[in-house]
């Protein structure tokens, strides 16, 4: 941009200079905003449990010293504010360490189908002690894709465990995977996880995958969210090459969508 500025003398080039460089600086200042606001976010999600457990720790060498009951009761709940914050840190740490690969495309090839039927397995039992059925509809054939075996299982974690967390208790939750061909010819493996539950209003759509974007906060930390999951998600997604599409009906439910590029092996000809 300060190349543009110099090698244009003329008024209009002067003028398309300074748009330029103001562009730039509104991008920078908005880059610098948006860190601070990660920062003040973070350590106010940390402050909160910590303060709690601060409060309890003085409260059992003081006035609690002697009461059995109470002490039983005081150090479950500090259990459980350990364990949001602990879960909280885990969070940050994978978010920055996506981050830092962000630019280097993951290499592995793996079938997307069996770590889909993995997950689903390992959270089965999860749902089921929430009445949720996950229905799996997986292709016959496996899917290649070029990915990392870890984050992916991270985004369907993070999706189902989402859609049994707010999706209808003793309801259902359909996990859908398919191979497609894309507008540019490109084969893709396309993820849905659909749930029936009471869904997203519109105007939160284009937030969710913000850092600590929740729609309801105190319905989050009752259910143990961190506000990181979809922020996750969305940065593994993009590191895939992916998209991430996110569509509710209010009342109905809400279906999270994740295409990755898909490999296909050429034909040789002869
Ligand atoms: P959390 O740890 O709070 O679950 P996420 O980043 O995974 O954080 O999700 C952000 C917010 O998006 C959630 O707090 C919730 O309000 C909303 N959300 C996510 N998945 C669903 C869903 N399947 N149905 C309704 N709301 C959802």
């Amino acid at each position: 941009h300060i190349g543009l500025l110099r090698g244009n003398s003329t008024d209009v080039g002067g003028r398309i200079g300074v748009v330029l460089v103001f562009r730039d600086l509104t991008s920078v200042r908005r880059l610098e905003a948006m860190r601070a606001d990660f920062v003040a976010n973070a350590s106010h999600e940390l402050r909160t449990p910590l303060a709690s457990l601060l409060g309890f720790v003085e409260t059992l060498q003081g006035p609690a010293r002697n009461d059995s009951a109470a002490r039983e009761r005081f150090l479950e709940i500090m259990r459980v504010q350990a364990q949001r914050m602990k879960r909280l840190i885990d969070d940050l740490l994978s978010l920055s360490r996506i981050e830092m690969r962000a630019h280097v495309p993951p290499t592995e090839a793996l079938d997307f189908k069996s770590i889909t039927a993995q997950m689903i397995e390992t959270l089965s039992p999860l749902a089921r002690d929430r009445g949720t059925i996950i229905h799996a509809h997986l292709p016959d054939e496996p899917i290649t894709i070029y990915g990392d075996r870890d984050e992916l299982l991270r985004v369907l974690e993070n999706l189902i465990e989402n859609a049994v967390k707010y999706g209808e208790s003793g309801g259902k939750v359909d996990v859908q995977l398919a191979r497609i061909e894309g507008p540019d010819g490109q084969s893709q493996a396309v993820l849905s996880v659909q749930d029936y539950g009471p869904g997203i209003a519109p105007e939160h759509l284009p937030r969710l995958t913000e850092r600590f974007y929740r729609v309801d906060v105190v319905q989050s930390r009752e259910k143990g969210g961190t506000g990181l999951g979809l922020a996750i998600v969305k940065h593994i997604v993009n590191r895939h090459r992916g998209r991430l599409d996110i569509a509710s009906e209010p009342g109905e439910g809400a279906r999270f969508t994740v295409a990755l590029p898909a490999y296909v092996e050429k034909a040789v000809s002869e």
